[in-house]
């Protein structure tokens, strides 16, 4: 499939019978197996929307396992809410979406946070080479701050990793700032002995036990170190500037992120961050494949809202 923009899928996915079809052939060509059996000896009757088993004797909607199950709504809105999603940089607003693809305002919320659920990084490898770090609050209306005012407890205390080397963030909420949920996060998410650039938060003191670590001065106004023992800058630059890009889109787009969602919103963030290099069709495709994934029960999602 190619697109550039919207109007291409729109022409791509003329019928619901479109959407179904490509659905299909994308999970049979990914190896996706019978839902009950297990086996990958089913197929799709023209013109149906029912996959039927060969050795079970199964029939079921294509939806059966994913994020579209227990939805009413068409395929081919949630391939356009896809690919606005996708495409947003900020992120786009339930009422907008609501209005793009006419569903209800609660409607399009939940589309929204089933594509922020699987927007989730499942792959677990470590960073290695260099990584910036550094940690954030985002809550209140005054945007993110720094632990200066981490002692506000309507802040969400949030800690972000970004590799220098392959160009990938990772993003997540933890209860505090301090030195028990820090390290910990960094530990298994950064390889050991490997580069580390941070601000100068003491926490942070304790990473030269295990890393090579740099610092980087903001209270004394230093934004970029040269170190003659190294060849990179020492700076926390593109980890600052995720923090700028999320705090547009909270704080711009969706005006408000409580606690029980910010890690959502940094699933949508990050997801979209790490694909940037990628197509618009290529992401979309890529994140086809996602959601072949765990549904999400309205009533789970509004509890603790
Ligand atoms: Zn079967």
């Amino acid at each position: 499939m190619k697109f550039r923009n919207l109007i291409d899928l729109m022409d791509f996915f003329k019928t619901e019978m479109d959407c179904v079809k490509y659905f299909y052939n994308r999970r049979i060509k990914n190896n996706i197996p019978c839902h009950y059996c297990g086996c990958n000896d089913s197929y799709l009757p023209k013109n149906n929307t029912r996959i039927r088993c060969r050795n079970c004797k199964s029939q079921y909607s294509v939806r059966v396992g994913t994020i579209f199950q227990d939805s009413n709504v068409p395929l081919r809105k949630w391939f356009i809410a896809m690919y606005i999603y996708l495409s947003h940089k900020k992120g786009i607003s339930s009422c907008q979406l609501a209005k793009n693809i006419t569903v209800s305002q609660p409607t399009a919320w939940f589309m929204l946070h089933r594509l922020r659920h699987i927007s989730k990084d499942f792959f677990h490898n470590e960073f290695d080479g260099i990584t910036e770090v550094d940690e954030a609050y985002f809550g209140g209306k005054e945007g993110n701050k720094h632990t200066v005012n981490k002692f506000k407890s309507e802040k969400t205390a949030v800690i972000g990793l970004v590799n220098r080397d392959t160009k990938q963030v990772r993003a997540v909420a933890i209860p505090n700032a301090d030195k028990e949920n820090l390290l910990p996060k960094i530990g298994c998410n950064i390889k050991m002995g490997s580069t580390i650039v941070t601000d100068t938060y003491n926490v942070y003191k304790n990473l030269k036990n295990n890393y090579k670590h740099f610092t980087i001065k903001h209270s004394a106004n230093e934004y970029v170190r040269l170190d003659s023992r190294v060849a990179f800058k020492i700076h926390t630059n593109i980890i600052e500037g995720y923090w700028g890009l999320v705090k547009r889109g909270i704080f711009g787009i969706y005006h408000w992120a409580s606690k029980k969602h910010i890690n959502n919103y940094l699933n949508e963030f990050s997801f979209r961050y790490n694909t940037k290099e990628l197509a618009d069709c290529e992401r979309f495709d890529s994140f086809l494949l996602r959601v072949e994934s765990k549904t999400l029960k309205y009533k789970n999602l509004i509890a603790g809202v």
